[in-house]
């Protein structure tokens, strides 16, 4: 294990339908793997993204650092730094307050969903898959795979969307555009808390409302959700009989059993597959697979870019 690794958690420890020292990180120059990676995604049919919060990270959406002080310094000051120490740790903060929860969520969804234009990690990505039958199974809910031209088709974003509301017990199965609300708010927002009269309420049980993300046991899975879901599962139907390539993006261990863990399982039934792994400090791979997985660590905006270079050609 590299250095860095040390004082993670131990591996041999882990089970996940893989024998633990399966995994290696793999010994192979950089060049090298992005030469394999490109070569594998060429002469693929099929590409099947999956893609965690790593990839919005690598494009520039960080949660912590510079970029939530600059954008959060109000909320800081408020709450206590200790509690506001990233926009994650900020999310789930317990506001007090309906007012002081959209002041904050109204922001967060601005800076992370609706102000960013298109990033150019999606957009070369988007470029890499655009001529190939691809479909994208993400956790991510900052809808940069739509900005970037993917089809919504395409697309099956199972832990909602920064820009819908739902009814905070999900009492029915319908979730709300909250753009113009949430750029009405951000107009309004003082002291960090927006007006009491902007503040959502439940059409049909009267209740809070919140942001349609799966946190608990009450998201909610509308129509178009369940509709993404059909065509995510057709879509691993064809994978089986064809030539195609998991191109796995910044996948950790919050949610393995949504992405991780099942793209390996499909590349260990399936000898067509193959699994390219982009991870910037996980980018281990079972060792058995052999030439059929490709794990690559490090930044993956100069991953993709690298990718994006060399499809070009
Ligand atoms: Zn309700």
């Amino acid at each position: 294990m590299k250095q860095s690794q040390k004082n993670k958690i131990d591996w041999s420890q882990f089970l996940s339908g893989v024998p633990a020292e399966d995994y290696v990180f793999q010994n192979i120059p950089y060049d090298e793997q992005v030469k394999q990676a490109s070569a594998l995604i060429r002469e693929a049919e099929i590409i099947l993204i999956g893609a965690g919060a790593g990839v919005s990270t690598a494009a520039g959406l960080t949660y912590s650092g510079e970029r939530f002080i600059d954008n959060f310094s109000e909320f800081i000051e408020k709450y206590g730094s200790m509690y506001m120490t990233d926009m994650y740790a900020a999310g789930f903060y317990p506001f007090p307050t309906q007012e002081a929860k959209w002041g904050y969520w109204s922001k967060h969804s601005l800076i992370n969903r609706f102000l960013p234009p298109a990033l150019p990690l999606y957009k070369q990505l988007y470029e890499i898959v655009k001529e190939k039958d691809y479909f994208v199974l993400t956790t991510n809910v900052d809808h940069q795979f739509q900005n970037a031209g993917f089809q919504a088709e395409r697309i099956f974003a199972t832990q909602g969307d920064y820009g819908n509301i739902q009814c905070e017990k999900g009492c029915h199965p319908k979730i709300y555009d909250a753009e113009d609300l949430f750029y009405k708010m951000d107009q309004a927002r003082s002291d960090c808390l927006v007006p009491s009269y902007m503040v959502p309420r439940c059409p049909v049980c009267g209740g809070n409302m919140t942001m349609h993300l799966r946190c608990d046991s009450y998201f909610v899975e509308d129509e178009n959700w369940h509709e993404a879901a059909g065509r995510y599962h057709d879509f691993l139907k064809k994978i089986e009989k064809k030539n195609a390539v998991l191109l796995e993006l910044g996948v950790g261990f919050n949610t393995p059993t949504i992405i991780r863990f099942p793209f390996e399982k499909m590349v260990r039934e399936n000898k067509g597959l193959s699994l390219i792994r982009l991870n910037m400090n996980e980018a281990f791979v079972p060792e058995s697979f052999g030439n059929r997985a490709i794990g690559i660590g490090g930044d993956m905006a100069k991953v993709i870019s690298d990718l994006s270079n060399l499809s070009e050609v």
